[in-house]
């Protein structure tokens, strides 16, 4: 018999996939990791279950104990698949402006949410930052686990989707392309891979509206550099600790425009149904295409699924009202309803 103990053991060795129709412009091969086969529907299951691993090890999170968080998208999905089949109890903070749907996707997974104010400074106590802090401070047996800090988070790719990269492509990578949130994703994969082989370029992408670009480009917190943007999951107001900024030779800033009309390609001409970051990675990717030689063998990472985004990228008059459609598609859209 074949089977797995629990869910959690089918996290991870996600396929690479080769891209044949948006990237039919570059001189290489492009292969995409579809991390929407881990069973959350994304890769944030690797760390969050990586996360919750150590605050055991550390003796941070013992039987029956709390874990909280300020999240409402895919690391809370991992959070509270793992805290179910551990035996935890979940706690996740998050802002008004999320939609309903994520917060009933949370409470199905038994998690409880706490909604809080948009508009207040992260110092406000009635932020979700300094909510789920202050929770952590008062209920016994809790942990505030903070991916953007917590290195247990860039270590889970460094142990598991680093390595799986380099067997896949038994070492002949030369490229990694990587959207940038926490920088998990991209300092731990990085890492694993130069380590193999220093000569590979890991090329980091950001949003407009996000400071890393040029604080990796100049070391500096340009705070004009933020402001609010569309794209989810990539970019920030600041920059997280799993961060090594030596690891990323190169940021590339995507607008919220071609990221998601890029989202929208792939799903239609791959037929793979992505979230709106892997449109940027995409988009980014076609940008730096100058760089790019017919013997190198570019991988990409494709971080979560389409459905969370089909009352927003996969919504044409969500794109129209952004005006990230273009005419013509809105003509063809018109001449459609007639
Ligand atoms: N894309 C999506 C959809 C994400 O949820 C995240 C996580 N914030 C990222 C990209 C960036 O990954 P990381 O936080 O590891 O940098």
């Amino acid at each position: 018999m074949a089977y797995y103990q629990h869910i959690l053991e089918t996290i991870g060795h996600t396929p690479l996939v080769k891209l044949n129709r948006v990237t039919a412009e570059l001189p290489c091969t492009v292969l995409a990791k579809v991390e929407f086969f881990n069973p959350g529907h994304s890769i944030k299951d690797r760390m969050a279950v990586k996360m919750i691993e150590d605050a055991e090890k550390a003796g941070l999170l013992k039987p029956g104990g709390t874990i909280i968080e300020g999240t409402s998208g895919n690391t809370g999905m991992g959070l509270a698949m793992a805290a179910i089949v551990k035996g935890y109890k979940c706690i996740f903070t998050i802002t008004d402006k999320q939609s309903k749907e994520k917060i009933d996707i949370l409470k199905a997974l038994g998690a409880e949410v706490i909604v809080c104010p948009t508009n207040v400074e992260p110092d406000d106590p009635r932020s979700y930052y300094s909510v789920a802090k202050r929770l952590a401070k008062e209920i016994p047996n809790s942990i505030y686990i903070d991916q953007y800090n917590n290195l247990s988070n860039r270590q889970a790719h460094y142990e598991t989707t680093g390595p799986e990269i380099w067997e896949q492509t038994e070492g002949k990578i030369t490229h990694l392309v990587v959207g940038a949130g926490t920088g998990g994703t991209i300092t731990g994969t990085g890492m694993f891979l130069k380590e193999k082989n220093p000569n590979i370029q890991v090329w980091a992408i950001d949003t407009y509206g996000s400071l890393l670009k040029k604080y990796h480009d100049t070391g500096e917190i340009d705070m004009n550099e933020v402001y609010p943007y569309i794209t989810e999951g990539i970019g920030e107001d600041f920059v997280p600790a799993n961060y090594d900024m030596s690891v990323i030779d190169h940021f590339e800033k995507v607008t919220d425009k071609d990221g998601a009309i890029m989202a929208r390609r792939i799903t239609k001409e791959e037929g793979i149904f992505v979230g709106y970051s892997a449109g940027s990675a995409v988009a980014g990717l076609l940008q730096l295409k100058d760089r790019l030689k017919p013997e190198h063998l570019v991988v990409v990472i494709f971080h979560d699924h389409g459905s969370r985004y089909v009352g927003k990228i996969y919504n044409d008059q969500w794109m129209l009202e952004r005006g990230f459609l273009h005419v013509k598609t809105v003509k063809d859209m018109l001449n459609a309803r007639v």
